[in-house]
Formats: C-alpha cells, structure tokens, sequence
C-alpha cells in the first residue's frame, strides 16, 4: 500500500517522526502572539493554528496546535523548532530546501536541512506531500501576515 509513509520509512526516521508526533514540541497557545494563521490539508483532515511572535525580523516565539495524522503534526513540531530564532528570510529559505525535499528534487547532500531531512521519504508518496507541507504553508501565510485559513487544496 502507498498510504503508510511511516512504516514505509527508514528506521531512524520513523523514529523521529514518531516522538514529534506523541510528543510535539512548541505545542500550545502563544500569549501576546502578533501573527497567526490557520491551516487546513482537506485530502487528509490535517488542521494546524499557528502563532508566533516576532522581534524585529527574527521569529522569537511560535507555537501551534492541531489536529492531524503523524506525518502533518511531526512536520508541524519539526517546523516550530527549524525556524525558531530565525529570520524570515532564513525561515523562507528553509522552506525552499524543505519544499524540494518533499517533491523529491532535493537529495538532502547539501546538508542544512538539519532534522527535516526525516522527511525524504515522503516525496515517495504524493499524497502525504501535502500534510508534511502544511505546518510550513501556515507558516508562510502568518509572516506574509494574511492571517487567513489557507488551504492545501
Ligand atoms: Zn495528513
């Protein structure tokens, strides 16, 4: 079957995927939070809140929470903790590397991708590309500030 990622995965992404998955980290509501978006992958049920606080350009604080399959909610913990402390420009860039890995244009060698590269393997199934991208479309609606639900589809 093409629909389990996770069992499909190497051993030591599944893993990781896993324990953000049972354990997501920046979880929660953001007091004082100024930029938020919502995210919703309709083809799997995937729902995300983001919020996140900026310091000048850098994103100082950013938490989410949802509902959604492993895949969507690892990549949303994954996510949170990528671009915490960076710039917008920075978290724009990661995006991209994350962007191409998932679509399997991307080979990972260049290194950067840090723990994101735990999802090369999703490029293998089309499907999941949209929940492992979610949490970062999110992201972009919040620092583009259109504060807007946006969709996958
Ligand atoms: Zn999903």
């Amino acid at each position: 079957m093409n629909d389990d990622p996770i069992g499909s995965l190497d051993e030591l992404y599944q893993e990781v995927i896993l324990d953000h998955y049972r354990k997501p980290r920046n979880y929660g509501t953001l007091p004082g939070a100024d930029r938020s978006a919502e995210g919703h992958n309709p083809l799997c049920g995937d729902r995300i809140a983001l919020q996140l606080k900026m310091k000048g350009d850098v994103i100082d604080e950013i938490r989410f929470q949802g509902k959604g399959c492993a895949i969507s909610t690892a990549s949303s913990s994954i996510m949170t903790e990528t671009v915490r402390g960076k710039t917008r420009a920075e978290a724009g860039a990661a995006f991209e590397k994350f962007h191409d890995l998932v679509m399997g244009k991307g080979n990972g060698a260049d290194g950067g991708l840090g723990k994101l590269a735990v999802f090369a393997g999703v490029s293998e199934f089309p499907v999941r590309v949209k929940c492992a991208s979610l949490a970062w479309h999110t992201l972009k609606a919040a620092l583009e500030g259109s504060g807007n639900t946006i969709s996958t589809e």
